[in-house]
């Protein structure tokens, strides 16, 4: 961190920033010219409050060098993290399909689509019991008896399944879930991003609606600090001032993603767009960039959907999007394996 004093400081308060950082264990390199004095602060600067020294009287300016994340910064640790969802690797040059409903509506529902997105080629089952709605009076989801129908799908076809946590109250009902998602409504829930650190199951985490990578990252860090190194990033789209889609889907995010962080990196072009018929050419978009897996929203009966129909796949739409994925992965050397 640089920190650049004003002309003439106060040589006592500069005495003084000089004696607080010194106590926060941090290096202090001062540089002395005719028009600035510039302090580098040299040691593990992620817990220093920025703002703080920015607001004092005698500093004009102060900038970051190290990012404020480190479990999830690439710097530390090269090699990409490949994160197994019940014996499914994702990350590393392994890729998968993560695909269902985007509630659990009923035991036949689930069971149906998992077995139709099975046999197109998803090794994950997604479906959300606790569902994150705007509105009240919505559907809110069948809450942990929907856990028990996921589980159930499970059973018949031996997928894992990933589903949304929303609240630390729930965290019993997820013993048996394969893969925790936290949606982008929750992305800065730290109290809930700590206690899924503190679980050893592989999380999801998708980016909030309005969040920048950089905080994206630091909510990574909340669950790896706890412990709990298993975070796949899902980028999801962002609000911007576009009302034709749901969101913006930010493809840009993950090569610049694939340098900052190590961790795996997927998307979810159903909730990026909205819009059914966009899902196709937004994975292979996304395949494009690099992705290391997509999460797509598939229903046996999109229009009686009980959530977010406009933009579910049918199987057939998802085997087809399968398949042309499939021509694209070679050529950004992904492979879909594993079990
Ligand atoms: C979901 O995946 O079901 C969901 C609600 O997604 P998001 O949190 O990205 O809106
Ligand atoms: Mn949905």
């Amino acid at each position: 961190m640089i920190i650049v004093i004003k002309q003439n400081p106060d040589e006592k308060q500069l005495n003084n920033l000089v004696k607080w950082v010194r106590s926060l264990g941090l290096e202090v390199h001062m540089s002395r010219g005719e028009n600035t004095n510039i302090m580098g602060l040299i040691g593990d600067t992620s817990a220093v409050d920025i703002d703080l020294i920015r607001s004092l009287d005698i500093v004009e300016t102060v900038k970051r060098i190290q990012e404020p994340y480190k479990n999830a910064n690439r710097k530390f640790h090269p090699q990409d993290t490949v994160v197994s969802v019940g014996g499914y690797p994702i990350g590393g040059g392994h890729f998968q399909f993560m695909a269902g409903p985007c509630s659990v509506e009923s035991e036949e529902q689930v069971i149906a689509i998992a077995k139709a997105v099975k046999e197109a080629g998803a090794t994950i089952l997604r479906g959300g019991a606790f569902k994150p709605r705007t509105s009240p009076y919505a559907f809110q989801g069948l809450g942990e008896s929907g856990i028990q129908l996921l589980l159930e799908a499970k059973r018949e076809t031996g997928m894992p399944i990933v589903t949304e946590l929303m609240s630390v109250r729930h965290i019993d009902a997820f013993r048996d879930v394969d893969m925790i998602q936290i949606g982008a409504r929750n992305m800065q829930n730290f109290e809930l991003l700590k206690e899924v650190g503190r679980t050893d199951k592989p999380i999801l985490l998708k980016r909030g609606l309005a969040n920048t990578i950089q905080e994206w990252l630091m909510s990574a860090e909340y669950i790896m600090s706890e412990g709990n190194m298993n975070v796949v990033l899902c980028e999801r789209g962002i609000r911007t001032f576009e009302p034709y889609t749901r969101n913006t889907l930010d493809l840009s995010a993950i090569p610049l993603l694939r340098d900052l962080t190590h961790l795996p990196i997927i998307v979810d072009p159903s909730h990026a767009s909205g819009i059914s018929k966009l899902v196709a050419p937004m994975s292979l978009a996304a395949v494009g960039a690099g992705t290391d897996g997509l999460m797509i929203e598939v229903h046996n009966n999109p229009a009686c959907a009980l959530c977010d129909g406009p933009q579910a796949l049918t199987p057939e739409q998802f085997a087809d999007v399968v398949k042309n994925v499939d021509v694209l992965l070679p050529i950004v050397h992904r492979v879909r394996d594993g079990k």
